[in-house]
């Protein structure tokens, strides 16, 4: 049965199948069905990412409906979805209807007809708690979270409601780490200790919580991504560096308490940076991840909590859009202004085994040694490039890691790489709901810390998107960028 047109008869969607309803997408129509009206045998004509439901699935005959007087916000295709008009709460009565839904099920099944359930609404609509609870309790069969973008954080979101019980579908046409996280760097690094904001803070709580996190990722997927906090070098230029980079071993002392330590101390022997000084900052925070190893194990976790990862798929359930600079364009163009773009960065990997050595950080420059026995360099910052390749740019940067640590000389580089990183307007994340666009979530704008973020961002999404929850800093919310 086909949905009628702009102002076509349309059947009722969800029960009282047969009704003809005049529908304008302009305005609100009636989808509900007033309480104790009957099913008839047949097929429910749902929109499924409103209920999680496609059409085609069937009803009980005689079946009572439990809806509220609830109206839809009119919407196309699988944007529709369950306003409500005079709905107390979710499960409580309004004035003196009892409202609920259709229960989806898998197709053929005989019976999803209304029984004590709940109303699927939407988190915009000011009914938090309900989409966590339902899934907790085993109350959806299909998806209840679809995630677009197969990045660090489409995946680690999608890892996160996965945990919490949330059936997940990943949806990335170029596949996993197709865009701007497929690539070789890895390091999780803090900023500096000082001038503290709350995307300083966000981080601080991302890096700390990183190591439980990723081997909770180990646990449920059995891949290994390489992650350990294997600390950082900074060389100290001069008398000047010096200072200031004490001072900082009292701020971090404060900011960051007993979790970790900046402290200056004699550049070792053996690997590290030339020091101008003799003397280097290290600091205990700072870690390493394998990108393509961390999303492997994300990956590979989703589906061993009954997700799935696709590069083709219908959006069910709730929608959260991680697709980078793809979404920050889209965004972008749906509120008719800039949100965000792309600054391009090269990096490339060295075969030298450097163990578990603290990496190394010199005038912007990351030098990362990975348990694979590489050691990668990052990256170049561009805000205007041809195309994908890499280019003179990232042969200086290579030039510039050697100098720095001698050590690398003569290391054959492996890879060499390039991708677009997403950096929203404000340059901090954004998270946050999809303005205008009802069930929808964003999560962009990594920029140069995406993966030192993402354990912190998948735990806020999940609150968010599943409880409603709202822990999002006001520094990352979407309207920060718009
Ligand atoms: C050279 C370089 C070095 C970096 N080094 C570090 C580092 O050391 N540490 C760090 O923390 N961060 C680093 N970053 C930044 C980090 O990689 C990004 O912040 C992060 O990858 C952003 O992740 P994302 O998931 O938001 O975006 P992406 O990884 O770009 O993922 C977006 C995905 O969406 C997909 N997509 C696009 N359109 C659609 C659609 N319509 N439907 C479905 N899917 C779609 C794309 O195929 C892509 O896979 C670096 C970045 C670069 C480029």
């Amino acid at each position: 049965m086909e949905r009628g047109g702009a102002s076509g008869p349309l059947r009722e969607e969800g029960c009282g199948i047969g009704r003809d309803l005049r529908e304008s997408r302009e305005g609100p129509r009636h989808v509900g069905g007033g309480e104790g009206e009957s099913f008839e045998a047949g097929v429910v004509q749902v929109l499924g990412a409103a209920v999680g439901k496609k059409r085609g699935q069937k009803v009980q005959a005689g079946a009572k409906a439990q809806f509220g007087n609830v109206e839809p916000v009119a919407k196309a295709g699988r944007e529709a979805v369950a306003g409500k008009k005079d709905v107390a709460g979710f499960g409580k009565a309004a004035g003196k209807r009892e409202v609920g839904v259709v229960k989806g099920a898998a197709d053929g099944d005989d019976l999803v007809a209304p029984i004590q359930i709940r109303l699927w609404v939407w988190w915009h609509l000011r009914y938090p708690g309900f989409v966590g609870e339902w899934a907790r309790a085993g109350g959806m069969t299909r998806v209840d979270v679809t995630i677009r973008g197969a990045g660090i954080f489409g995946l680690s979101i999608a890892f996160a409601c996965a945990r919490r019980g949330a059936r997940v579908r990943v949806i990335d046409p170029g596949g996993v780490g197709a865009g701007s996280s497929g690539g070789l760097v890895g390091a999780l690094a803090p900023h500096v200790p000082e001038a503290w904001n709350d995307k300083k803070q966000f981080q601080l709580e991302s890096l700390l919580m990183a190591e439980g996190w990723w081997g909770e990722v180990v646990s449920v997927s059995g891949l290994e991504p390489g992650h350990l906090r294997s600390g950082r070098l900074q060389p100290l230029a001069d008398a000047r560096a010096v200072e200031v980079a004490r001072a900082r071993e009292a701020t971090a002392a404060v900011l960051w308490g007993d979790a970790a330590v900046w402290r200056v101390e004699a550049a070792p022997a053996g690997w590290g940076p030339l020091s101008p000084t003799g003397l280097v900052v290290r600091d205990t925070l700072t870690a390493r991840l394998s990108p393509r190893m961390g999303l492997a194990a994300l990956a590979a976790g989703v589906a061993a909590l009954g997700g799935e990862v696709l590069r083709d798929g219908d959006e069910a359930g709730l929608v959260v859009d991680a697709t980078g600079v793809a979404g920050l364009a889209a965004l972008s163009s749906a509120v008719g202004r800039p949100a965000g773009g792309g600054v391009k960065g090269q990096a490339a990997s060295l075969r030298f085994e450097a163990g578990n050595a603290p990496q190394i950080f010199v005038d912007a420059l990351h030098v990362v040694p990975h348990a694979d026995g590489t050691v990668a360099i990052g990256s170049t910052s561009e805000n205007v490039w041809q195309d994908m390749a890499t280019d003179a740019a990232l042969e200086a940067l290579i030039a510039k890691a050697v100098a720095a640590v001698p050590m690398l000389a003569g290391a054959e580089v492996v890879e060499r790489w390039a991708g677009v990183r997403p950096r929203a307007r404000s340059r901090a994340p954004m998270l946050g709901a999809w303005p205008g666009r009802a069930g929808w979530f964003v999560a962009n704008g990594g920029f140069k810390i995406g993966f030192g973020m993402a354990p912190k961002v998948a735990e806020v999404m999940a609150d968010l998107v599943l409880d409603g929850r709202d822990g999002v800093p006001e520094g990352f919310r979407v309207e920060a960028s718009l």
